[in-house]
């Protein structure tokens, strides 16, 4: 059977842990060659390492996404080694301070995540548009959360206006570059296991537990290759009439 991604590139950020480690590997296993970006060089050097180690092509590119220069040199970078980028998920994110009212948080908490989860994606899609238009067109996807589209149930204000803010982002551009050959689309998980989660799941095991319970009418956490499947559907030929779509995996979240 013939690989989905099979000559293509794809960049994913945030690929040191979580839904991007996940969705790295899926890429590869799909045949395409895969940067992983991410600041955290041991952790990704090992999802290098598996990638390859099943015979497959990736490799690392140390990134900061809320660096303008970080950001722009992993776009150079892969253009110079594979000479083209096709797909792109732009995945980088942090949670921030939870648990507490608007007015509580602190601006520099509200800073980070903005640069992180918001401006971050903005601008991954500022380098990486014009390398996917050289060469006719591609995907990306923009990860944003149940929380871009339902207000935040963990008192974490800052990252629900992010991540309503990248559906804000993913809907414009995808109607701006809509005849070019280049689709815009955003992810909206659920809650899934992750480094980002698990914690929190250890550390207040009931409370999140009746919050899971409550929200999503599956009432389990997802596993990160659920979301990643999705991923790579949206950035695959079987997704060609998609674009501007903030699509849920959720277990009926946003239904309920
Ligand atoms: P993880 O914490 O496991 O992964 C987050 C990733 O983002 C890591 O690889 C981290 O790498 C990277 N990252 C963070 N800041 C930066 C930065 N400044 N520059 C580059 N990379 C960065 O969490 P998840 O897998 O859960 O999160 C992935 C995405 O999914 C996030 O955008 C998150 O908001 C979103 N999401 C997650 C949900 C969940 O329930 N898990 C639900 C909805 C959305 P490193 O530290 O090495 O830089």
């Amino acid at each position: 059977m013939s690989k989905r991604f099979e000559g293509k590139v794809v960049i994913v950020t945030g690929a040191s842990s979580g839904i991007g480690r996940e969705t790295a590997i899926q890429f590869a296993g799909e045949g395409a060659s895969v940067v992983l970006a991410a600041r955290r060089e041991a952790q990704t050097a090992e999802v290098v390492q598996q990638i390859r180690q099943h015979g497959s092509e990736a490799m690392f590119v140390r990134t900061d996404v809320t660096n303008v220069a970080s950001l722009e040199a992993l776009v150079a970078i892969t253009i110079k080694t594979y000479g083209r980028l096709d797909c792109a998920f732009n995945n980088a994110g942090i949670a921030g301070d939870a648990m507490k009212a608007t007015a509580d948080h602190s601006e520099e908490n509200w800073n980070a995540v903005l640069a992180t989860n918001l401006t971050g994606v903005w601008l991954s899609m500022k380098y990486e548009i014009p390398a996917m238009l050289k060469s006719g067109g591609g995907c990306i996807v923009n990860a944003s959360s149940t929380y871009g589209l339902k207000p935040s149930t963990a008192g974490h204000v800052p990252y629900a206006a992010a991540k309503h803010g990248v559906i804000g982002l993913t809907k414009t551009a995808a109607l701006e570059y809509a005849k070019t050959g280049l689709r815009i689309n955003a992810i909206c998980p659920g809650w899934t296991h992750s480094e980002m989660v698990d914690p929190a799941l250890e550390a207040l095991p009931e409370q999140l537990g009746s919050l899971i319970n409550q929200d999503v009418p599956m009432a389990r956490v997802a596993d990160a290759t659920e979301i990643a499947r999705a991923v790579l559907w949206l950035c695959s030929d079987e997704s060609s009439y998609v674009t501007g779509h903030p699509l849920c995996v959720d277990g009926g979240w946003v239904a309920r």
